[in-house]
């Protein structure tokens, strides 16, 4: 028998336990609480802010009355600043408290211990939102969740737009009390997780490699992973017999990696890469994995972020590298224009055990334009049987492939299929995709990850310094502000913490000067667009060092973007080293795009990207972007690019040039690199169609991850030849270098 609970306290019997309802208002009322509870009673945290709350909560429930914590209306108890939650006991259940606004003082916001003994089993936290509550320093770590003990589950959370340095979920098996530990992790939206530019942005992680020989026996499944660009690895599964089925992956960079531990289990999940960049799916290492009735479609990854990939391992290997492919079966999925298929992956002098005792069955691989497979050694150990394809594959595994010979279609599930009954190959006609109703919570918006420029509202504004300040300071996210025609000499910086547009009424009416030493500074949270303005540096300050646009000087947490189209950017010569725009010491841009702009008479670079010097796999710009722009007479280099270190998680930094011209640059005395374009640990380049004129060479400098760099129908008037130098790996380099014209004109 239960009444409805009215008061502060109430008391209802069930199942004959006197059970109590406790309704706190202030930290010391919740520690006064905390330590009565009783199998069956609910403590409730009163609506509003709570500021700088350390929640333990401990307990020992039983299966038919577990201890509750919860909101007093769900969504509406916000946990700030210094704030997380532990658990530790038994049967406990936490719900409906939502994480923004700070960050966790300790290791994780969610943990499920209150210390190295202490630990939680039988417990839960679902309906729990966290949300950007991220250390301001990105590359202070930790995790949002981290799971110990046993038979706990993590259900229906909300969690998005993790930017620091860390695992957004992870599975601990530290000790014997957390292994075996039966977690379920299901019905979870997992959100826009940025790219965050180093190793360290994984959004679930299950077992180390020194646990990875220990069983797990984790349940993954129902989960939304929608846009988790962290890293490479989205999933990381590190220890054994887990399962991981019915997830959905939505435009996520990255793959499901089996990195450690044997048995696990993959089924039934959905990838749809919509062919963005770098969506891979799921990567095979170790023994006894079996990946079935999985459904992959559009991604575009390659090498070890493929959308299918089975690794070459190491002989004898130790427990941190790469164990043998041994008795996979690899059954009943269907792959539809994912671009690559890569099999014996890796292979090396030292990834030099191919895979064994294995199988390919029944699988549907449906390509519009060519075959997707790519063989880098022996794959004789994997049986290949009743596959079919509608592309003519390898020689190799032509055995076990035959032609699709039937139309395929979309069904209501928006899944491809064979129109034809006949087919045995793919999977299964009942697999749903989860939808993103059925995970998180109904209370909290899944809102799009990036608010594009030019979405938002136009204003005019007059050609007067306040009016920009006014209207900067006014704007929203996305808006637009229209100058009018006229010169505006601007006394102070402007700074710029939301996505805006800037851009003249009429292309190159209106110009800017500046008093400062720089024009713009994007802060956290800003992202900036111009267009069509005249940007002179006549007024600035009689000092070197000047920028047109700078990020803030030391540690952003938001990533942001740049885009310049059709300008004018004239006479940054007032000193020397006068630069277009610098990145701040880790600053991080999903995107700087130049197009359709002139630059001339400039004392620095154009664009400094370089400030990671530490060689740790930390870098400034993710796509680095240059069309039909025009630079000449600058001292310093378009742009410098650099990304040190070994680590090989990370897809960027990307550079692309197509169309520009390059006039008189680069030779400038101070410019210690002596190079036009200089690109150090680059992964992905692209320099087509440009013109070089009297002009320092492009150096591009190879460190790990086989960067794809690609030269060609370049015309270099009066200009060496580009240099490309492997710094890592011996022998001649890889880059592509084609079409390109090397000519001297008729100069004195
Ligand atoms: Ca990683």
């Amino acid at each position: 028998m239960i009444k409805p609970c009215l008061t502060i306290i109430c008391f209802f019997m069930s199942f004959s336990v006197m059970a109590e309802t406790y309704l706190v208002k202030t930290p010391a009322e919740y520690n006064d609480a905390v330590v009565q509870l009783q199998p069956g009673d609910t403590l409730v945290l009163k609506n509003g802010v709570w500021n700088d709350f350390e929640i333990l909560f401990t307990g020992s429930g039983n299966q038919q009355n577990p201890i509750t914590l919860t909101a007093e209306t769900k969504g509406r108890v916000i946990l700030s600043g210094e704030s997380n939650l532990r658990l530790a006991g038994k049967y406990l259940h936490v719900s409906g408290l939502v994480f923004k606004n700070g960050y966790t003082p300790s290791s994780a916001v969610i943990e499920f211990r209150r210390n190295k003994d202490e630990l939680a089993y039988h417990s839960r936290v679902s309906q729990v939102v966290i949300d950007n509550y991220n250390n301001p320093d990105k590359q202070e770590s930790d995790y949002w969740v981290a799971m110990y003990g046993k038979h706990n589950r993590f259900d229906h959370n909300h969690l998005v737009g993790k930017r620091n340095k860390g695992v957004t979920v992870a599975v601990r098996l530290n000790s014997e009390d957390s292994q075996e530990n039966y977690h379920r992790i299901d019905h979870n939206y997992f959100g826009y997780r940025p790219v965050f530019g180093s190793n360290g942005g994984e959004t679930l992680r299950i077992g180390t490699s020194h646990y990875s020989l220990t069983n797990s026996f984790t349940r993954v499944d129902h989960n939304v992973f929608d846009n988790t660009n962290g890293e490479v690895e989205i999933i990381s599964v590190k220890s054994g017999k887990n399962t991981l089925a019915n997830n959905l992956f939505l435009e996520a960079r990255g793959t499901l990696t089996l990195r450690h531990g044997n048995g696990n289990v993959v089924e039934n999940n959905v990838f749809l890469g919509n062919n963005v960049d770098h969506t891979g799916g799921i990567r095979v290492i170790n023994k006894d994995q079996v990946i079935r009735n999985n459904y992959l479609e559009g991604l575009t990854g390659y090498r070890f972020g493929s959308g299918f990939t089975v690794m070459n391992g190491v002989p004898n290997s130790s427990i941190n590298r790469y164990h043998q492919v041994d008795n996979a079966v690899i059954e009943h999925n269907t792959l539809v224009n994912v671009h690559h298929i890569q099999l014996a992956a890796g292979s090396d002098a030292e990834r030099s055990a191919v895979p064994i005792n294995s199988i390919m069955n029944n699988n549907l691989i449906v390509n519009d334009e060519q075959q997707p497979f790519t063989v880098f050694d022996d794959v004789s150990g994997i049986r290949f049987e009743g596959n079919i394809a509608n592309q003519q594959v390898l020689p190799e595994l032509a055995a076990g492939f035959a032609p699709l010979k039937s139309d395929v279609a979309r069904r209501d599930n928006g899944l491809l299929f064979p129109v034809s009954s006949t087919v045995q190959a793919g999977v299964s006609d009942d697999l749903k995709i989860v939808d993103k109703s059925e995970v998180g919570v109904p209370w909290y918006p899944k809102v799009p990850a990036i608010i594009a420029f030019d979405s938002g509202k136009q204003h005019s504004v007059a050609a007067e310094p306040q009016a920009l300040v006014d209207a900067i300071s006014n704007a929203e996210n996305g808006d637009i502000l229209v100058l009018e025609k006229g010169e505006i000499v601007v006394p102070r910086l402007l700074n710029v913490d939301k996505i805006l547009t800037i851009r003249a009424r009429e292309p190159q009416a209106t110009t800017l000067s500046f008093e400062r030493t720089a024009l713009f500074e994007i802060d956290n949270g800003g992202s900036l667009k111009l267009a069509g303005l005249v940007i002179s540096g006549k007024d600035s300050p009689d000092a070197a060092g000047n920028s047109v646009v700078r990020t803030r000087k030391w540690g952003m947490i938001e990533n942001y973007r740049f885009e310049m189209t059709n300008s004018v950017i004239t006479d940054l010569d007032i000193n020397h080293s006068f630069d277009f725009f610098v990145t701040g010491k880790g600053a991080f841009a999903d995107v700087i795009r130049l197009a359709d702009n002139q630059f001339n008479n400039i004392t620095g670079h154009i664009l400094v990207l370089d400030k990671e010097i530490e060689d740790l796999g930390v870098y400034n710009a993710e796509y680095v972007i240059l069309d039909d722009n025009v630079f000449s007479d600058v001292a310093g280099s378009v742009v410098s690019l650099y990304r040190g270190g070994t680590d090989e998680s990370t897809f960027g930094p990307h550079f692309i040039a197509k169309g520009n011209t390059v006039k008189q640059t680069g030779t400038g005395k101070r410019n210690k690199r002596k190079a036009a374009v200089y690109l150090h640990g680059v992964q992905v380049t692209d320099i087509t169609s440009n013109t070089f004129e009297y002009s320092a060479p492009v150096v591009v400098e190879h460190t790990v991850g086989e960067p794809k760099t690609m030269i060609s129908h370049n015309e270099f008037i009066d200009t060496a030849a580009p240099s490309i130098e492997e710094l890592r790996v011996d022998g001649p380099h890889t880059a592509t270098l084609n079409g390109n014209q090397f000519t001297t004109a008729m100069k004195e």
